[in-house]
């Protein structure tokens, strides 16, 4: 099958019967595109909605997810042009934001009416970064692969590392987030479990949607955070249905007839109520949606216990870009960017034998230490060149990131 095959020719009517001003996300499309070939889908995707809809009825609200489920990530960076090789620093900060909007801990939270506030979700999942390759060793979870692809992010090459895209990690244990070009209507898109084969699971960002822009320079994160809760289970805050009738499947957002767009202000009101366009859900910009809410948090949860039960059960080295919601912490790193020196403090006062060792993006050991320590420990860097390294203390690894000048 030729790339642009796979999906690129179905994009046109699916375009008409939306009213799309700028890139957006691919859900609906990619749902109806897959629907028209496999006739049985829709079933599927509906069984599994209603089993997802009796198990938490069944747990009558009361539902006490996995304490923190750490979701282990491969972030797959399939580049044709340089802008779109979005570099290491880029993808910390995105999976960093990822993880404050999981845990209800955004600055913008502000932007929630008081009506709301109380709904406002505060953890439950959160991503960390696969801190090995599939051979064990010390690895970062950044694939790049260079492609001659155009808009690979809509073909079927994108899965498949010999035919210029990048293999998926498995993914019944990793969420897999490829981050490549797709096109100018479609910002990416999730996928609900079961709606596609187990190797393409996971997420497909277009880079143009995530660089920093304007004066702030900070990246935008929230097309990896809306698709993050497609693929978690959860449908639009408006359901896809103009006719108030349908709804997503969770209680304690509004019934709402059609999605925003832009940055609408409180308060919006359809099928007989205040809407929550604020939500993670919505077709709002970037810097307008700013929540998930308890009932969607709980349902994301649930979806994983269901549908992806060995996601985030903790077996993976798992690497997180800052530590403070992690169980277990060895040992810290600080100052964390660093030059020439860093503290390494150990959670064990009492000594203990072991190996230090630094690794490159690449995978190489860069140096190496043997000894015993306990407490607080100052190691003066070798010569480094700016960038992202793991450092492993035993069986445990943290990142460090090296500053430039
Ligand atoms: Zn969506």
């Amino acid at each position: 099958m030729s790339s642009t095959g796979y999906v690129a020719l179905a994009l046109g009517g699916w375009l008409m019967g939306t009213a799309l001003g700028a890139q957006t996300c691919g859900q609906e499309w990619l749902v109806r595109y897959l629907a028209a070939r496999d006739t049985r889908l829709e079933d599927r995707l509906a069984r599994q909605q209603e089993r997802l809809d009796s198990a938490m009825e069944a747990s009558g609200g009361t539902f006490a997810p996995r304490a923190g489920v750490v979701i282990p990530v491969v972030f797959h960076v399939v580049w044709r042009t340089p802008e779109e090789n979005l570099s290491d620093e880029v993808i910390l900060a995105l999976l960093e934001a990822m993880n404050r909007d999981f845990a209800g801990q955004n600055e913008d939270l502000w932007r929630v009416p008081e009506v709301f506030r109380s709904r406002i979700a505060s953890g439950g999942i959160q991503f960390c970064l696969a801190g090995q390759d599939p051979s064990g060793n010390p690895s970062i979870g950044i694939i790049r692969v260079r492609t001659d692809w155009k808009e690979v992010g809509l073909s079927e090459a994108l899965y498949h590392t010999q035919a210029g895209g990048s293999d998926a990690r498995d993914p019944e244990r990793y969420l897999n987030i490829w981050i490549a070009d797709t096109g100018e209507f479609i910002c990416g898109f999730g996928t609900y479990p079961g709606l596609v084969p187990v190797e393409r699971q996971g997420i497909v960002v277009d880079p143009d949607c995530l660089r920093p822009a304007g004066q702030s320079g900070k990246v935008r994160h929230r097309t990896l955070v809306h698709e993050a809760g497609h693929y978690l289970g959860l449908r639009h805050v408006w359901e896809d249905n103009e006719d108030c009738t349908t709804d997503d499947g969770v209680a304690d957002t509004p019934l709402q007839q059609h999605p925003y767009y832009g940055c609408p202000t409180h308060p919006q009101s359809s099928c007989g109520s205040d809407d929550m366009f604020m939500n993670f859900m919505d077709y709002v910009d970037d810097s307008c949606m700013v929540m998930f809410s308890r009932g969607q948090m709980e349902r994301m949860c649930m979806s994983v216990e269901l549908f992806r039960p060995r996601l985030g059960t903790g077996v993976e080295v798992c690497l997180a870009p800052s530590g403070q919601w992690q169980k277990r912490r060895p040992f810290e790193v600080f100052p964390n960017p660093a030059k020439g020196w860093i503290v390494l403090s150990f959670e064990d006062r009492s000594v203990v034998a072991g190996v230090l060792q630094l690794f490159d993006a690449s995978g190489r050991c860069v140096w190496r230490r043997k000894g015993a320590w306990g407490g607080a420990l100052r190691i003066d860097l070798p010569e480094l060149s700016p960038g992202v390294y793991v450092i492993t203390w035993n069986e445990t690894a943290r990142l460090l990131v090296v500053a430039g000048d």
